[in-house]
C-alpha cells in the first residue's frame, strides 16, 4: 500500500474508515506503518483507499 504524498490532503478520511492502517502525522497529513502489510491487511486498508477523496491511496 502506498500514499501518493502529491495528492494526499489533511482530511483525515482514511483513518476514520481504517484507523488499523492510518494514522496522521504531526502536519495532519496520513501516514501508514504498514507499507510492506501482508495481502490481509490491504483488505483492513481498501475501505480507506476507496473513501479518500484525493484517490491517494493504492493498495496494491
Ligand atoms: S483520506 Fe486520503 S487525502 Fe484524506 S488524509 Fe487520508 S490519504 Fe490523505
Amino acid at each position: 500500500m502506498t500514499i501518493d504524498e502529491d495528492r494526499r490532503r489533511g482530511h483525515g478520511v482514511c483513518c476514520t474508515v481504517s484507523p488499523e492502517a492510518f494514522d496522521l502525522n504531526d502536519d495532519g497529513y496520513a501516514v501508514t506503518e504498514q507499507p510492506d502489510a501482508p495481502q490481509e491487511f490491504e483488505q483492513t486498508a481498501r475501505p480507506a483507499a476507496v473513501s479518500c477523496p484525493e484517490r491517494a491511496i493504492t493498495c496494491h
